[in-house]
């Protein structure tokens, strides 16, 4: 079946994308790994209008609801391939083929791999991208981080408060980070810094039991641990689109104010894009203006007079 618009990633900028899209009349289908995205890491977001405070899945469910309203469609799948073919779009998941004539790229960031030794073979098993939402799961055990700066400070101070007890590697001899984040890690009183290691391998039997680190002076330490999380930040996973659309040297898609990417019937929005401060209020607002560039392109596409704008009143009781 082929869609007007389809749009990959089911967070912010593309739930958001897919409101507008769909209350338009657009046959819109979601493509997405899950609902939420990046948003799903964090118990309360604080900042998005409207909500004093609320979890970024609470928040992404209401999208998905009201995009769901307008007749939006949902696959849960992940895309590996994009071509075109005579001005349309052929996307190829794990799960299926799909076809579109405009696409809207939002499929965010995703967390940067560690690349030792069993990390892929203990992924969901011991292995943890999201301290804030597998680390009760390891309540009262002894756990690992391991990872870079910031990110690995803010996991070992929720995990502090979780984990009977934390390891922290650090490449050089101190703690990298923020000092304000360094001195609250401090007072926890459970983790424990393992300086001057370079994780090697990670360890288990179903699951993981151990994390293996190579010390400065070449010698190799098992820390027992019933989980190591992963803490390096987050990358643009945009390897598919490498000679489809143009990107800047982060891998993130180049857009124009009005969501255009180098490509006719491509479009862009959220934390995948070049746009600075990536932020859930960033990313919808964005979501809608890919989205009206997209319908404008379709309409084009079809013969028919471009939308101007969104304001239109739809009785959903009819
Ligand atoms: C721990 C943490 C806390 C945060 N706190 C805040 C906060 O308080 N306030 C705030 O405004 N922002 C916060 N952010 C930032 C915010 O979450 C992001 O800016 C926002 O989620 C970006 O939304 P997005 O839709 O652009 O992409 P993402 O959230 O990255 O979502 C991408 C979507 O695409 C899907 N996807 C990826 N690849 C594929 C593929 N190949 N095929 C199909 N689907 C795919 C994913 O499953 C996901 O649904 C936080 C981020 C983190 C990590």
């Amino acid at each position: 079946m082929k869609y007007d618009i389809i749009i990959i990633g089911g967070a912010f900028a593309g739930l958001s994308a897919a409101i507008y899209t769909s209350r338009q009349g657009m046959k819109t289908l979601v493509v997405t790994k899950d609902i939420g995205g990046q948003g799903l890491l964090t118990n309360e977001i604080q900042n998005y209008p409207g909500f004093d405070s609320i979890s970024g899945f609470d928040l992404a469910s209401k999208f998905q609801s009201q995009a769901q309203l307008y007749g939006c469609e949902f696959s849960y799948d992940e895309i590996r391939e994009i071509t075109e073919e005579n001005s349309i779009y052929r996307l190829k998941g794990v799960e299926q083929i799909y076809e579109a004539d405009a696409l809207i790229l939002a499929f965010g960031k995703t967390p940067r791999d560690l690349g030792c030794e069993g990390e892929e073979k203990f992924k969901g098993r011991g292995v943890s991208y999201c301290s804030i939402c597998d680390g009760p799961l390891y309540k009262g055990k002894e756990v690992a981080v391991a990872g870079a700066g910031d990110h690995a400070l803010q996991a070992a101070l929720y995990l502090g408060t979780v984990a009977s007890k934390v390891y922290v590697t650090q490449k050089g001899n101190r703690i990298s980070g923020s000092e304000d984040m360094i001195q609250d890690v401090k007072t926890l009183g459970n983790v424990e810094f393992v300086y001057e290691s370079e994780v090697k391998e990670i360890k288990g039997d179903k699951t993981v039991n151990a994390l293996t680190v190579k010390k400065k002076d070449g010698t190799i330490q098992d820390i027992s641990v019933k989980a190591v999380f992963i803490e390096m930040g987050y990358v643009a996973k945009t390897q598919m689109l490498k000679g489809f659309v143009e990107m800047n040297k982060e891998n993130e898609v180049i857009v124009d104010m009005n969501g255009f990417t180098s490509r006719e019937g491509v479009f862009a929005a959220g934390d995948v894009t070049n746009i600075p401060y990536k932020q859930a209020i960033i990313s919808a607002g964005q979501g809608s203006v890919a989205a009206l560039s997209a319908i404008n392109y379709v309409h084009k596409k079809h013969g028919k007079n471009a939308v101007r704008s969104d304001w239109k009143f739809v009785d959903l009781k009819k």
